[in-house]
């Protein structure tokens, strides 16, 4: 397994775990076969699992300049029915690594599907991470609407709103004058990433801007929960391009190695793990 720690010039980020889970292929990527992503076994044996597509809910946590800002928030207690009753343990990993819900001074999500709000709130309701804004894509917000009462996944939301420690973003905000959110829409219309630059490092947290790493070799191949499969595709190959080209570090909420960089490798293009 790849690190969980990077230093970005002067800023720390930390990858956190929710917890591991598995989705059968058919489901998750309905409209690829299973022998599609044969090919990319032996490169990411950790991908792939014994009832379906290996993944998991990851989250990061950003230090820069005196703020912890914590990249969304998994897939919550649970349990979870859709994944056989899964339950997740983010504030038990955050607490491992020195970073305590009670010191996050921001929230992000990259966008608002169950598996990057889930730990928003406590059993009474109040919100886990007590000092923190809770910063939405204004998107997302828009476009999910009544979903984000009736999904028990998405419950976690509004009740931010009405506490009032939610803001509403769009475009490219300043976070720190190292962190900068940058649209990348498609997997849903308001999804976020991240843009860390420090020192001359640079890294991008890409949330869901793909799932599987075969994704970064095949841009196009588009998963049941990408919203807008042309737009997800254009904003992968545009992303993707920059950090080859760039040397970026990135880092992917669903893969099992917290970071990486895109490099071409025997006519592909691979996500090699740091
Ligand atoms: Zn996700």
């Amino acid at each position: 397994m790849g690190t969980t720690r990077m230093n970005v010039g002067n800023v720390e980020i930390v990858s956190l775990l929710d917890t591991p889970f598995e989705i059968p292929w058919q489901i998750f990527f309905p409209e690829r076969s299973e022998s599609d992503f044969e090919p990319y076994r032996e490169r990411y044996p950790r991908s792939y699992g014994e009832r379906g597509f290996r993944t998991q809910a990851g989250c990061y946590a950003v230090r820069s300049q005196g703020q912890t800002i914590l990249c969304d928030t998994g897939i919550g207690p649970g349990p979870i029915q859709f994944l056989g009753g899964l339950r997740g343990s983010l504030l038990e990993d955050m607490r491992g690594k020195g970073i305590p819900p009670e010191g996050v001074d921001t929230v992000f999500f990259t966008h608002l599907h169950g598996d990057h709000v889930g730990w928003n709130l406590s059993a009474n309701g109040a919100p886990n991470f007590p000092k923190a804004r809770h910063l939405v894509p204004q998107a997302d917000w828009d476009y999910f609407g009544k979903m984000l009462e009736t999904n028990q996944q998405m419950q976690q939301v509004t009740p931010l709103a009405d506490q009032g420690v939610m803001d509403l973003i769009s475009g490219e905000q300043t976070l720190t004058s190292e962190v900068t959110t940058y649209p990348t829409p498609g997997h849903t219309p308001g999804h976020t990433s991240l843009l860390i630059s420090s020192a001359g490092e640079r890294a991008i947290i890409t949330g869901d801007l793909a799932h599987h790493p075969a994704q970064i070799d095949h841009v196009e191949w588009c998963s049941a929960f990408d919203a807008d499969a042309r737009t997800t595709t254009e904003t992968r190959r545009k992303v993707f391009d920059q950090a080859e080209a760039d040397r970026l570090i990135t880092a992917f909420c669903h893969f099992p190695d917290p970071f990486g960089k895109l490099i071409p490798l025997q006519g592909k293009r691979v996500f090699q793990a740091l």
